[in-house]
């Protein structure tokens, strides 16, 4: 287990040759990780998660700022000297070696001796299950079974941290379910410190303790599952945390007698007191402001039992309306802009007309031009 911390961390891609540029993929990176947390790096392709694990584990040189380790700079450290176990997504096993023989190798490298290596590895394939399976060589396996002995090899290994790059990116969704619920359980049995990059914000979201939201080699947020989900900082984070994505409208905030209000095309959002006063309070009255709504808090007004002042109605045409099973999706048209909203069952079709309730609580106001939150 490990203390690890960033203190103004860049990293910047020299050129390869006369054409390509220099380009900075990791932009002031600063972010204190505690013993035994498992942290999320997440964010779109190409934003700097994994340039910022591969620094971690010494494979990336930095380019300015410091890394350390349990209080020590690591700038400078070899790889194999940093106490880190790395897990890819292509599970990096060796094809001509068996299970045991590519979880114990990192340890006979070591010269561990040979009956603790055995113990080691024999502990390590009990906790994921693969006991059965050490005597097999990788192309015997499924892909599940590879990805729990590319992580028996990081867990015999008895690192201090654990750095994982998109681990599960292979595997089909049932088994991803799985070994999601199976990294968490290993991370709580081995209480170690945990990085984890992914794209996948389900994954983000169920596994992390705290998630580091990057776009454009820059953190954009970082706080816990819950925390991203009820405040984000950012239109950014707005959008990319929740599936189907939150909705936004453009409106301006205006002040009549029932308060203050954002009026978009069509209908009028009564904001709840305190959203209200951050509106007034940071100058934006007769501005533009865009409205955040997750699709879950539009709901089919029929599913909502009392509709109070709490929700305000709109009508509009149902588009496409995918039906999920546990749940629909109602897609709709305001202009040109599509959006959409949640309900359980219902027999709606394209092009039927349809009652919409927003819950006032829960929308999200943005300032239109820096993109940042004036009120979750
Ligand atoms: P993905 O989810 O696609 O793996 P990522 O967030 O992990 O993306 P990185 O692999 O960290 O992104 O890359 C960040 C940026 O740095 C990208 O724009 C990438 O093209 C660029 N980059 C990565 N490696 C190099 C390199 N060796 N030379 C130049 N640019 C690079």
């Amino acid at each position: 287990m490990a203390n690890i911390e960033f203190r103004n961390v860049t990293k910047v891609y020299e050129p390869m040759n006369k054409k390509t540029k220099r380009f900075k993929a990791v932009d002031n990176f600063n972010l204190e990780i505690q013993e035994g947390e498992f942290i999320i790096f997440v964010g779109p392709s190409g934003c700097g998660k994994s340039t910022t694990l591969r620094m971690i584990a010494g494979l990336e040189e930095i380019t300015d700022g410091e890394i350390s380790i349990d209080g020590t700079i690591v700038n400078k450290v070899h790889p194999k000297d940093r106490n880190i176990a790395m897990v890819f997504q292509n599970y990096a096993l060796y094809p001509h070696m068996t299970v045991f023989e590519n979880m114990a190798f990192s340890l006979k490298l070591k010269h561990v001796p040979k009956e603790e290596i055995r113990k080691k590895v024999n502990e390590a394939a009990t906790i994921l299950g693969i006991t059965a399976l050490l005597d097999r060589k990788p192309k015997a396996l499924s892909g599940g079974q590879r990805q729990r002995v590319a992580l028996g090899r990081a867990i015999v290994r008895n690192p201090a941290v654990f750095l994982m790059d998109e681990p599960l990116s292979n595997l089909d969704a049932k088994l991803r379910v799985q070994m999601r619920t199976e990294i968490t359980n290993l991370h709580k049995r081995l209480n170690a410190t945990v990085i984890y990059v992914t794209h996948d914000q389900v994954e983000a979201m169920t596994m992390g303790t705290r998630i580091v939201v990057m776009e454009g080699g820059v953190i954009q947020q970082i706080a816990s599952p819950n925390e991203l989900y009820r405040q984000p900082s950012n239109m950014f984070v707005a959008g990319f945390i929740g599936s189907p994505a939150m909705n936004f409208f453009n409106g301006r905030a205006i002040k009549d007698k029932d308060g203050i209000k954002v009026s978009i095309s069509g209908f009028k959002l009564l904001l709840p007191a305190e959203k209200a006063k951050a509106v007034e309070d940071g100058g934006y009255l007769e501005q533009e402001v865009i409205v955040g709504v997750r699709p879950e808090h539009i709901r089919y007004a029929a599913d909502i039992p009392e509709i109070n002042a709490r929700y305000q109605r709109i009508e509009v045409k149902a588009g496409i309306v995918e039906n999920l099973g546990s749940e629909e999706l109602i897609y709709f048209w305001i202009e040109d802009k599509q959006y959409c909203a949640k309900s359980s069952d219902t027999d709606l079709k394209s092009g039927d007309a349809v009652s919409l309730a927003i819950d006032l609580e829960k929308i999200h106001v943005f300032d239109p031009k820096s993109k940042l939150t004036i009120s979750n």
